[in-house]
């Protein structure tokens, strides 16, 4: 692609030419900003990256103002109740279209997760280098490319017209990655100065390469450590060892519980408030077809592995529409330093996906049960739940998701997959909630490819100059829905 041409499969829509050809121009410009801030290892989950996070909102929050908009500013909170320094948001706006436009919320995020194993990478996650049309390095993708799709479109629209079709509010958040903990109170001190009729949230997965995705569904998410123990002090493995029950042995136990041979849950009672599909959306996710070999190259499954779960429901319906309880950390003495004991403590860390429909209290408090009636041997089984939130879910349709449609039928040329996603974005509900319910849209600038949180992250270049058209139709497109979309 020259500097000032479109991907082939684009449909500029009507009287929109000059936009397009003005986001085209700047394209080698708009991925230079990318690279840029790709090149800020802003990790939240670091606090020793504290000065990253906050260079990589000083540098989004000059973007955004050399991007046309007002009062940009780095707003913070005070540390939290530990002490730890919240990473800055980023906000700004700009309000010329006219109370009769509508005005819409722009949502990416400046923090990235930290880097699994740096060494894996095939160029340095920090630096952003070029391999097969696709950008490799941390936050490629998820989700500096989120910001700089934001700005590319603003930038269009005043460079072609010297203004935007819509009121724009932005907002950039650094704590993402972790699960957004100071949302709450982000809410509580800056709610109404960021109010609008729909939110873009640019931080999704398209379904493939070419073929865009709009997500209308959200698993949730919560944790739980589980203490198992079997007695007061280690013993000797080979005086004790027989009939004495070892608390590792009464932990793998206790999880094996937790599935069948199948992979499929088995806890009692757990998916009872699961929502139901319609017969619409099992037609959408048939019609999306994900076969087993596609998954199995998309998460590099080894040879001779089996899918888990209950083969009764599709692998999309597992993915995207059912829970998942599953074992992520274990405190046990390591391989080169396990003794002949029997261990007398072990915690392991549960990470639980909710289904859309699941009220997270009702299904922690049937696996809370579940796990303490288990117990193998009567060991003391004790649950410690972490940090909750419930699955997010929209009916497909309605003024703003007709208008994300056209807007990415245009500029890829295909209409967009609706999509779920078996990850979680805590921001989503509470913000919907907190502007009377406005409308989310949840866009993809990720590809099945990029591999956001692994090693080798990395974003279609083509595809994210499609990204960048979508959100410069999509103004337009909400701009002629204004009648339909104002909301509180
Ligand atoms: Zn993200």
């Amino acid at each position: 692609m020259t500097a000032t041409s479109l991907p082939t499969a684009t449909q500029v829509p009507a009287g929109l030419d000059d936009v397009a050809a003005a986001l085209a121009e700047a394209m080698p410009r708009t991925r230079a900003w990318l690279e840029e801030l790709v090149r800020i290892p802003s990790i939240s989950a670091s606090a020793d990256h504290a000065e990253e996070c906050r260079r990589s909102a000083e540098r989004t929050a000059q973007l955004l103002t050399e991007a046309g908009l007002d009062d940009v500013r780095l707003l913070e909170l005070d540390p939290d109740t530990e002490g730890r320094v919240v990473a800055p948001y980023v906000t700004g706006s700009w309000s010329g279209a006219g109370a009769h436009a509508p005005t819409i919320l722009l949502y990416a995020h400046h923090d990235v997760q930290p880097t699994a194993t740096a060494a894996n990478w095939a160029s340095p996650p920090f630096e952003p280098t070029e391999r097969d049309g696709r950008l490799y390095g941390r936050g490629a993708a998820d989700d500096k490319a989120g910001i700089l799709a934001h700005v590319a479109a603003l930038r269009a629209w005043q460079d072609a017209r010297g203004q935007l079709p819509v009121n724009v509010k932005v907002i950039v958040e650094g704590e993402e990655e972790i699960g957004s903990p100071n949302l709450d109170r982000f809410l509580a001190a800056h709610a109404d100065e960021l109010r609008a009729d729909v939110i873009v949230l640019t931080d999704l997965t398209n379904w493939q390469v070419g073929w865009p995705g709009l997500t209308y569904a959200l698993r949730g998410m919560a944790e739980a450590v589980v203490d198992v123990r079997t007695l007061a002090q280690p013993v000797h493995s080979g005086m004790w060892g027989g009939p004495v029950p070892d608390a590792l042995t009464a932990t793998t136990r206790l999880l094996a519980t937790l599935h069948d041979d199948r992979g499929a849950l088995t806890v009692p009672g757990f998916t009872d408030d699961v929502r139901p599909l319609s017969d619409d959306e099992r037609g959408r996710l048939e019609a999306l077809d994900l076969d087993e070999d596609t998954l199995r190259s998309d998460v590099r499954l080894l040879d001779g592995v089996t899918t888990a779960g209950d083969p009764d429901r599709s692998l999309l319906e597992r993915l995207w529409m059912q829970p998942t309880i599953t074992p992520v950390g274990m405190d046990v003495p390591r391989v080169a330093e396990a003794s002949n004991t029997l261990l007398s403590h072990v915690r392991t860390k549960l990470s639980v996906r909710l289904a859309p429909g699941q009220d997270p209290e009702r299904a922690l408090g049937v696996l809370v049960d579940h796990l303490v009636a288990s117990a193998p041997f009567g060991a003391l089984v004790e649950v410690t739940l972490g940090e909750r939130n419930a699955a997010w879910v929209m009916e497909p349709g309605g003024p703003a998701w007709d208008a994300a449609t056209a807007a990415m039928t245009a500029a890829y040329g295909r209409a967009p997959a609706a999509m779920g996603c078996g990850g979680s974005i805590p921001f989503v509900q509470p913000f919907s909630d907190a502007f009377g319910g406005a409308p989310c849209l949840l866009v993809g600038v990720e590809d099945p490819g990029s591999n956001a949180h692994g090693e080798d992250e990395s974003l279609h270049l083509e595809d994210f100059t499609k990204a960048c058209l979508t959100e410069a139709f999509l103004l337009a497109e909400l701009a002629a829905r204004a009648d339909q979309l104002h909301h509180a």
